[in-house]
């Protein structure tokens, strides 16, 4: 099955499952595809937006069944980010560079430091299983977009590499 975007010649835009893109090309010949709004049968293809995946499919994989939506693991390498991180710092207007080393330090005294568990430690407080505190750490995109979907309250912070 695949699902395509369509849009009828008035310009509505709706989504539709066809069983391969033959059936699709045969069905839109004969007309026989519908606008979802307002019936019009001259529909073209839109231009797809990018779907995520579906959250659950790793536990047939043999993974823990009762895992939260897993995010894929993160791939990133660290040490591109950490250069490019340094890259940014050191275009970084030095008033501004200070205040967030300000803000880094105040994090660091108040917060607890869970590393790469951030995500990890941010749901369990989110879900009771830990104790309400603030925490710091590092997460990948992937992830701060699984939490933030969940409903769970986070800021971001360029973290500076100290020392330059
Ligand atoms: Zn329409």
């Amino acid at each position: 099955m695949i699902l395509y975007r369509l849009r009828c010649a008035k310009g509505h835009e709706f989504e539709s499952w066809f069983k391969d893109s033959k059936t699709y090309e045969r069905q839109e010949k004969k007309s026989l595809i519908g606008c979802a709004v307002c019936g019009d049968t001259k529909v073209e293809r839109a231009l797809m937006t990018p779907r995520l995946g579906t959250k659950g499919n790793k536990a047939k994989t043999g993974g823990p069944v009762e895992a939260p939506p897993a995010a894929p693991p993160p791939p990133p390498e660290p040490t591109a980010e950490r250069q490019q991180m340094a890259a940014l710092t050191r275009r970084m207007p030095k008033e501004l560079r200070e205040a967030l080393l300000k803000v880094q330090t105040e994090v660091e005294k108040n917060c607890e430091h869970v590393g790469d568990r951030f995500a990890e430690e941010a749901r369990k407080i989110h879900y009771g299983e830990s104790d309400k505190r603030g925490i710091y750490g590092q997460t990948s995109e992937e992830e701060a977009e699984a939490l933030a979907e969940e409903g769970i309250e986070f800021g971001r912070l360029p973290w500076i590499p100290r020392g330059n």
